[in-house]
């Protein structure tokens, strides 16, 4: 397999200090069979995140015979390792910026496709029974520097307009009264849509709900090689052929280049990181002045991502390593610390016995993908969501759910997510562009 990364990236070891497999027990994760022999499908999904998931759900739901085919276990990806924040996003690029690439009419699709998402998820959740410990009212955005207050005012009266709710911009001295002190930030901004998650619990319901709804799930069953066979596909794992009229790829960030040949550079796989702290008594909350159950992330480029859980750990995410070594991983731990601890200080004595990574994708458009492969016959994909994928991962494989049926799409597609992403240059050497890129964000972030 040819991918952008260490092997290290692509087994056990970033996830051996995941809180989220401490939050389920054994019975409620499922044992999946391998895929064996001769199996024939309608649909053959590659990938068993909430993208794959989603779309084998839809289909089975409407009687497709659907198989998903997953190297590790569902879940294994990001979608059991993620910050659970289903908020809105899936674009690296601003509205102004959408509307201007892609056109207004587009763009309006794209921020009603965002806010559908959000609902998808919350609906799936409660048809499903899935409970994930679900908190937070919407997302805080919270200013890292004064001169950024302005620029929330601006965009409060925006994102309000744009999607009518009521967003709400908070001062320094609100944020005190609403248990969000740090010296860190100036000011915020809460949009009321979106909640926070157990993304692993919600990996595992969309799971069992496929499942019972007919779809085939197989685990320790990866892709080997995929071709076309008679204008239909042939997917073959280790120990099995499958044979379907239809694929849809659902690998993200953990694609490889050549399982098909067809994502070759279109999208770039990049690290981000999460610590979780121990149980945290009142008392130590109400030092740092630190209460709110808000999903709440900074103004920065290279952002920091953080919630109180209901159980009152802190979950604290950062941009992660550019490579995937034990090295990188240990540093970029101890550089989580060290913003972890400037930002809450009276919690410099917490212990974060959690900490892991995984990999989100970015398109070179820097816009999520959900459409045809174009070039091949009754293939479809869906990835690249800048680390925004809990609602728009399983947004876009609902919709390509509608392509795999060729139905009419039941919620909007947007010409600007339809599009094949454009390959990186350097091939598989794609990831040196980050060292500038993150230099460049970083000079943005102290200007
Ligand atoms: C640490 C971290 C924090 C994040 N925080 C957030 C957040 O708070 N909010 C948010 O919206 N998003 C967040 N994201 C992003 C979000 O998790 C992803 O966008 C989303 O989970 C993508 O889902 P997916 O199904 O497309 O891909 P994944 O969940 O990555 O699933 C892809 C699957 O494909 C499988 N696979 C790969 N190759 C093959 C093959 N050849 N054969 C079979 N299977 C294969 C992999 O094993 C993997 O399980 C975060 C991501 C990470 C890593």
């Amino acid at each position: 397999m040819l991918r952008p990364y260490e092997e290290m990236a692509y087994g056990p070891r970033p996830i051996e200090a995941s809180y989220w497999r401490e939050t389920v027990t054994e019975a409620e994760v499922p044992r999946w069979p391998e895929s064996e022999g001769d199996i024939r499908c309608d649909v053959v999904v590659v990938g068993g995140g909430y993208t794959g998931l989603s779309a084998a759900l839809d289909l089975a739901e409407v009687g497709a015979d659907v198989v998903v085919l997953e190297a590790e276990a569902p879940g294994w990806g990001a979608s059991g390792r993620n910050g659970g924040f289903c908020c809105l996003g899936g674009a690296k690029l601003s509205p102004a910026a959408l509307e201007r690439r892609y056109g207004a009419e587009d763009a309006a699709r794209f921020f009603d496709a965002e806010k559908l998402a959000v609902d998808l998820v919350a609906e799936r959740l409660d048809r499903h029974g899935i409970a994930a410990d679900v908190h937070s009212n919407g997302e805080t955005l919270l200013a890292h520097r004064a001169s950024d207050v302005r620029g929330l005012e601006v965009e409060a009266r925006e994102v309000s307009a744009r999607f009518g709710v009521r967003c709400e911009v908070l001062n320094r001295t609100d944020l005190v009264a609403h248990g969000m002190a740090s010296e860190e930030f100036h000011g915020a901004l809460t949009t009321p849509i979106g909640f926070a998650l157990n993304p692993l619990k919600y990996a595992l319901g969309l799971a069992r709900a496929a499942s019972e709804a007919g779809a085939r799930i197989f685990a320790a069953s990866s892709a080997q090689t995929i071709t076309e066979e008679g204008g239909g596909w042939r997917v073959e794992t280790a120990r099995s052929v499958v044979r379907a009229a239809k694929l849809l790829m659902a690998t993200n960030g953990y694609g490889s280049d050549d399982i098909p040949k067809w994502m070759a550079g279109r999208f770039l796989p990049v690290q981000t990181n999460i610590l979780v702290t121990r149980e945290m008594t009142e008392g130590e909350l109400a030092e740092q002045g630190w209460t709110s159950n808000q999903m709440c992330y900074d103004t920065r480029h290279l952002l920091h991502y953080f919630r109180l859980m209901p159980n009152r750990r802190m979950l604290f995410g950062l941009r992660g390593a550019m490579r995937a070594t034990q090295a990188a991983h240990e540093e970029v731990r101890a550089m989580a610390r060290a913003d972890f601890e400037r930002i809450f200080p009276a919690w410099r004595k917490v212990e974060t016995p959690y900490f892991w990574s995984g990999f989100v994708a970015m398109s070179r458009d820097l816009t999520p993908f959900a459409g045809p492969l174009d070039g091949l016959e009754n293939a479809f994909g869906a990835m690249c969501y800048h680390g925004n994928g809990v609602a728009m991962g399983s947004y876009a494989g609902a919709r390509l759910a509608d392509l795999a049926l060729g139905r009419p799409q039941r919620q909007p597609l947007p010409d600007l997510m339809r599009r094949a992403p454009p390959r990186f240059p350097f091939g598989r050497h794609r990831r040196v562009i980050l060292p500038l890129t993150y230099r460049w964000y970083r000079l943005l972030d102290t200007i």
